[in-house]
This record gives C-alpha cells, sequence and structure tokens, in this order.
C-alpha cells in the first residue's frame, strides 16, 4: 500500500459524517441502551456491551488500517489479550515472544496458566526454536515485534509460514510500529492486537486495546468475548482513538524522526551500551527491520550498566518524564525492570504466586536492571520553534 494510500485511509477509514446529522466527527453515543423496534428486532444495537456506534467505527477504522476483516476495541491492551486467549481452552499451549510486554508476561503467568493452558516463551527471533516448540497441542503463537523493552524483531512472514504448515494460528502485538508502519496481516498474520493507549490514541489520555482478525470464526469469537466478558472501550474512548488515527501517519514520521535523531547521539556516547534501535545500520535485526516495516518507529532502549546509574540518568532528564507508557506527544523515559516488568507490585499471595512461577516463565519480564527505555516525542522539534523575538504576548 502506498504512503499517500495509507495518509488517506487514516483519515477516512470509519470516519464518515454521521448519516443522521452531517457532523463530520463520529458523534460519542453515550447510552447504555437502545429502544427496540419490536421482539428480537432492533435498529442495530441493543446495548452497550454488546455493541455500540461509536464503537463501530473505531472497529471499522482499526480494521480498514490493519487490512483485517473485523476490528474488536476493548477497554485495554491486557484486555485485549485477555480476550484473545479466551478463546482458547483448557489443554491449548500457547508460544509466546520471550521478553515480551512484562504486563503479557503477568497475565499468562499469573491468570491463563491457572485455566489449564500451557504458555511457553521461545525466542522467536530464531525460527527453529519456533519449530521445534510447536506441539500437536498449540493453538496459538503470540509475537510481540519489536518486543518492550529490548526491541527484538521477529520475521512475521517466516513465523507464519512454520505455524500455518501445522495449523497454527499467529498473533502479533503491533503496539510498537502501529498499523502506519507494519501490516503483519499482509505478512501473513491471523489477528493484530493493539494496546491502543499507545500510538493510535497518541496523546496519552486514555487506555484502550483492540484485536483485528481476519476470518469470520474471529469475527464471531471475538464478538462473542466482547458480549459475554464485558471488557469493551467506552464511547468516548473511541472518539478519542478515532480522533488519534487522523493524524496517525504524521506523528509517526515525527516520531521516527526524533527517534533515529536520539538512537543516534546515543551511539556516540560512551556510557551507553546495548542500544536497542532497529533502525541503526548496526542493529543485528536492521536488515530484517527494513523488509518487514515501513519505519523504524521511535522506541529505544539502552543498557546503562547497573539499577544505580540509570536511577541517575532518569533523575537528570530535563524534558523527559520519568513514566512509563509510550506513543503520546510528549517525551517518556523510563526504568522497565522496576516499572512494566516487574513483579506485580502487591504484598501477599499474588507476589508469592510470581516468586514460585519458574524463572523461564518469567522470561517475559527478565530485562537487565541497568537498562532504561526511552519513548521519544513526536513534537519536539526545536527548528520549528518561534524565536523570541516573533512571540506574540498572550491577550
Ligand atoms: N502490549 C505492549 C507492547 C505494551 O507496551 C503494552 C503496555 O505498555 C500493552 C500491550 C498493554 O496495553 P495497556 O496498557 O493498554 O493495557
Amino acid at each position: 500500500m502506498s504512503k499517500q494510500k495509507y495518509a488517506t485511509l487514516a483519515v477516512h477509514a470509519g470516519q464518515q459524517p454521521d448519516p443522521l446529522t452531517g457532523a463530520v466527527n463520529v458523534p460519542v453515543y453515550l447510552t447504555s441502551t437502545f429502544e427496540l423496534s419490536g421482539i428480537e428486532s432492533n435498529r442495530g444495537y441493543d446495548y452497550s456491551r454488546a455493541g455500540n456506534p461509536t464503537r463501530t467505527r473505531v472497529e471499522e477504522a482499526l480494521a480498514a488500517l490493519e487490512g483485517g476483516t473485523s476490528g474488536h476495541a476493548f477497554a485495554s491492551g491486557m484486555a485485549a489479550i485477555y480476550a484473545l486467549v479466551a478463546t482458547l481452552r483448557s489443554g491449548d499451549h500457547i508460544i509466546c515472544s520471550a521478553n515480551v510486554y512484562g504486563g503479557t508476561a503477568r497475565l499468562f503467568n499469573l491468570i491463563i496458566q491457572h485455566y489449564g493452558i500451557a504458555i511457553e516463551y521461545v525466542d522467536t527471533a530464531d525460527l527453529d526454536v519456533v519449530k521445534a516448540a510447536i506441539k500437536p497441542n498449540t493453538k496459538l503463537i503470540h509475537i510481540e515485534t519489536p518486543t518492550n523493552p529490548l526491541m527484538v524483531l521477529t520475521d512475521i512472514a517466516a513465523v507464519c509460514e512454520i505455524a500455518h504448515a501445522k495449523s497454527v494460528e499467529v498473533s502479533v502485538d503491533n503496539t510498537f510500529m502501529s498499523p502506519a508502519l507494519q501490516s503483519p496481516i499482509a505478512l501473513g498474520a491471523d489477528v493484530v492486537m493493539h494496546s491502543t493507549t499507545k500510538f493510535l490514541n497518541g496523546h496519552s489520555d486514555g487506555l484502550g486495546g483492540a484485536l483485528i482478525g481476519t476470518k469470520p470464526e474471529h469475527k464471531e469469537r471475538f464478538l462473542l468475548v466482547q458480549k459475554a466478558a464485558g471488557g469493551i472501550m467506552s464511547p468516548f474512548e473511541c472518539f478519542l482513538v478515532l480522533r488519534g488515527i487522523k493524524t496517525l501517519v504524521l506523528r509517526m514520521k515525527q516520531h521516527e524522526e526524533n527517534g533515529r535523531a536520539v538512537a543516534e547521539f546515543l551511539s556516540t556516547q560512551s556510557k551507553v551500551s546495548r542500544l536497542n534501535y532497529p533502525g541503526l545500520k548496526s542493529h543485528p535485526q536492521h536488515e530484517l527491520a527494513k523488509k518487514q516495516q515501513r519505519g523504524f518507529g521511535s522506541m529505544l532502549s539502552f543498557d546503562l550498566g547497573s539499577r544505580a546509574n540509570a536511577g541517575k540518568f532518569l533523575g537528570a532528564l530535563k524534558l523527559f518524564l520519568n513514566a512509563e507508557s509510550l506513543g503520546g506527544v510528549e517525551s517518556l523515559a523510563s526504568h522497565s525492570a522496576t516499572t512494566t516488568h516487574a513483579d506485580p507490585g502487591h504484598a501477599g499471595s499474588v507476589r508469592n504466586e510470581w516468586r514460585q512461577v519458574p524463572r523461564r516463565w518469567r522470561r517475559g519480564a527478565m530485562v537487565p536492571p541497568g537498562s532504561a527505555s526511552w519513548y521519544v516525542p513526536s513534537f519536539v522539534n526545536d527548528t520549528a520553534r518561534p524565536r523570541p523575538a516573533q512571540r506574540r504576548p498572550m491577550r
């Protein structure tokens, strides 16, 4: 798909004027229920857990942007992953990328495994390892590419080929790239997952998640989970994501420009080791990134050698905020090992249980203690700022 076409799609998919009034922005349907037109007949909606017109629009937009056949919006990225695995059954086996977002490992290790679903973390960047990990009961390979925070890539097309030969489905967490920079379905993926909290919302003012399916049974099963379990995106959040999507392509361009500048600067710094930015030629997976992504984005991470150094660094930052999350217009930096990838943080039985999880099961949470993640902003661009003499007094 050409860049021009994609940018146009982002502005128009799901965003057609309101048929009732012609409003150019999708109205926020703040209603829990809908008047029915009779017994077993309605005007397309009956109850907002099952469906809401604002949600329909964002789901259409997300399906179009990812090239899928149905979109499903959830209350958060984690609610979306939960919905994905809620379609599996006891006895099934999931293969998951090692070093995924810590919340994914937390969900899998502390909740999903109790449902009798086995989870195995493997280095999905190694295709032989993926091949060897598939068992007769494997139903899903869940890939995060690039991973949070170590920016490890998986060859989506190659994994899909291996999986499909064994009738296994592949889901891809596309949060770090956004649909503007990576299209997993075009590479063979069955399901795409997003934390819309990040680049899709784009303004750090809401939480949301999405699944985009490619088969009629995905639509059927994800709709069922939405209606039956109820972890759906609220109408107002749907509106915010629709608004964010309109500027997605522009924002991703600026994210990338700034991300590259920061990565190039960091690459000259002697105290920085293991700089993970796939846009640099020195990155071991640079060629794969060029092949399967339409850009390199703004996410990067690096190692400062120790937790103390990482703390000192975060404390000395001026513009960047020490905060978890990413994809908004502000600059954030965080220490993954003690935030996004830390243990559940509660005292008591849950924490004790986490400590008993075998180390190999905790792999998603294992990031070096000296590493900091750095999430680069969209709009900090000094050359575009008005010079003091050009500033007008506020009225
Ligand atoms: N997937 C990735 C790659 C993430 O970075 C995150 C959150 O940081 C999530 C999933 C979970 O998303 P949410 O915070 O919207 O539940």
